[in-house]
Parts: C-alpha cells; sequence; structure tokens
C-alpha cells in the first residue's frame, strides 16, 4: 500500500463506503461532513470511511 502515512491518510479520507450497499464514493470530506454526498446508487446518506481495521 501506500508508502507515506501521509499519503495513506490523503487516500483513506477522500474515499467513503456506503453503510448501505457497501458502494465506494470519493468526495472530499468536508463535503461528505456537510451532508452533501449521498451514495450513487442507493441515495443513502450514511456513509463512512474507509479505513483498515
Ligand atoms: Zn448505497
Amino acid at each position: 500500500m501506500a508508502k507515506f502515512p501521509e499519503a495513506e491518510a490523503r487516500w483513506f479520507r477522500n474515499v467513503f463506503v456506503c453503510r448501505n450497499c457497501k458502494a465506494k464514493v470519493r468526495a472530499p470530506i468536508l463535503k461528505v461532513l456537510a451532508g452533501k454526498i449521498s451514495c450513487r446508487k442507493c441515495g443513502s446518506k450514511v456513509l463512512r470511511t474507509k479505513r483498515k481495521k
């Protein structure tokens, strides 16, 4: 995966996963937090960040 923590953080912060249908949505975190992003597939606004456990 990414070599630098910084690059990795950038990658993971901009990718969200729909909790409803698990579709990946790439969007700036600010827009997601503002509730302006909804899932393309099912229209759900419940997104979580893509993160390693
Ligand atoms: Zn969805």
